[in-house]
């Protein structure tokens, strides 16, 4: 038997950066990784597809160039194989950056193979039996696949197998009309394919208050996409040329499916039932607001947790677990306000409460929009479309939340993320003098709109 002074279970955004936190402590680190350094933002996730999102709006920009006065004749082809391999570029190039770091340090093992629980505090991989007194898992998650009729007789992509593809579809129907099925509807779209988006749901982006949904889809009805919302009764047949979907009354006839409907976390092979550690009842590790779980000397951080599905909020985990755990900190995940973006062009991005979480909160209210037609910027750049929005409390002037729909919406919504982090209330946000032309320089206006609701 192998000892160390920890172990970390999966290389995702957490693990190694918490195992490079203890070895530089002076600690024995095995970190313990099945697939890939990097886990999944890394190699299926955000790095990969935000590449391709990437390609999609060069090859827009080149199609609507003539609106700029700039004339690019014949039709705008896209490569796919091309597209391809610049995401597998730009993933192999971290998961590269990955293996040099750990695998530079003294102290730390990077071991790869499936780990699982002997008991509390000791893992097999690879028939070794390994122990420590801190064990952390940073398992992650993996698509879910729902059992519809026909399922099983089609073949079908998922969010990781879609990165791989270097064909363009003729007809993509994507399964799912959250964050990940939305933004690979829109890249295929500009990619060239049909795509069908189908929601069993009444809206897309179901978190989010109904007018953000709306503008949502209006922005890819705008670019030919098919959305279909309440589609119920989804089933699949094969047909010679592709999949015939059922989806309510309609029927697509599409070349290629991607089942984009959920994540759920890695935790059914882990031994878990061995060690005692406790989950709920869809597989989340049970986690204390320090993250411990309910058995002494294991921690669980990342999206196996649920208290997040982002590589921020993971790699948060990882900051929280080491101050407390290394630096002596009292740090808390329920400190954490949620933010993040959906990557669509234009993106939205998003923090604190919904206009609907902070009505139903029983707060008295203040909210305001703008549509990006009344930004500048916006206007100056030929895109306006979206909104934005921010909701206030009108008693304590503390800002619950906002959401920017819109041209830099994902980086727009950071002056909002501080303000709310470092508690300052709306009026002090509004004596700012901000950058012209921009899109932030309309939040102090933004907030000067607030009304009662
Ligand atoms: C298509 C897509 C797009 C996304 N885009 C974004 C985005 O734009 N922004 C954002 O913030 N988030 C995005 N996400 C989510 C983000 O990728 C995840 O939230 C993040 O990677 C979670 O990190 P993690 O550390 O919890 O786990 P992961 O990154 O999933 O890592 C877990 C690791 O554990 C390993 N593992 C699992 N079980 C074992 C075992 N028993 N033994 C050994 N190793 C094991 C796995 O192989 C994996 O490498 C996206 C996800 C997807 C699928």
């Amino acid at each position: 038997m192998k000892s160390f002074d920890a172990i970390v279970i999966g290389a995702g955004q957490a693990g190694p950066s918490l195992a490079a936190r203890m070895v530089d402590k002076g600690m024995k680190v095995a970190l313990i990784e099945r697939k890939f350094l990097g886990g999944t933002c890394v190699n299926a996730g955000c790095m990969p597809t935000k590449t391709l999102v990437a390609s999609a709006r060069a090859a827009h920009v080149a199609r609507n160039g003539a609106a700029y006065g700039v004339n690019i004749p014949g039709e705008i082809a896209v490569d796919m194989k091309v597209v391809r391999a610049r995401a597998e570029t730009v993933t192999m190039n971290a998961r590269n950056g990955l293996i040099g770091w750990l695998g530079g340090m003294d102290g730390m093992s990077v071991i790869y193979g499936h780990a699982r629980f002997e008991s509390p505090k000791t893992v097999s991989v690879n028939g070794e039996t390994l122990t420590a007194p801190r064990i952390f898992l940073n398992v992650g998650a993996r698509p879910v696949i729902p059992e519809l009729p026909g399922i099983n007789d089609i073949d079908y992509l998922t969010s990781t197998s879609i990165i791989h593809v270097d064909r363009l579809p003729r007809h993509l129907a994507v399964i799912g009309g959250s964050y990940i099925g939305l933004e690979f509807a829109q890249m295929y779209r500009r990619f060239g394919a049909e795509v069908s988006v189908i929601e069993h749901g009444p809206k897309l982006a179901s978190r989010e208050d109904e007018d953000i949904s709306d503008v949502i889809a209006e922005i890819l009805r705008s670019e030919g996409i098919g959305v279909h919302t309440d589609a119920d009764k989804i089933a699949f047949a094969s047909n010679g040329s592709g999949v015939s979907v059922t989806a309510g009354s309609a029927t697509i006839d599409a070349s290629h499916v991607l089942i984009a409907t959920g994540r759920k976390p890695n935790t059914d092979d882990l031994g878990l039932d061995v060690a005692g550690v406790a989950t709920d009842k869809r597989g989340f590790i049970t986690v204390d607001d320090r993250l411990a779980t309910n058995v002494e000397g294991i921690w669980a951080l990342g999206d196996c947790n649920g208290h997040g599905a982002f590589t921020h909020t993971s790699y948060n985990d990882f900051e929280i677990a080491a101050a407390n755990l290394l630096d002596g900190d009292d740090r808390k995940v329920s400190s954490r306000i949620p933010a993040y973006a959906l990557y669509i062009d234009p993106p939205l991005g998003r923090v604190g409460m919904t206009e609907k979480q902070a009505r139903e909160s029983g707060r008295r209210i203040m909210v305001s929009t703008r549509p990006m037609s009344r930004v500048g910027r916006a206007n100056e750049r030929g895109e306006t479309k979206g909104f934005m929005k921010v909701i206030a409390d009108a008693e304590t002037k503390q800002i619950l939340g906002a959401a920017i729909l819109g041209i830099e919406g994902d980086e727009v919504i950071h002056g909002l993320i501080d303000a709310m982090n470092a508690g300052t209330t709306y009026p002090a946000l509004q004596w700012s003098v901000p950058i012209h032309p921009t899109v932030s320089e309309l939040i102090p206006t933004l907030l000067g709109d607030l009304k009662p609701v």
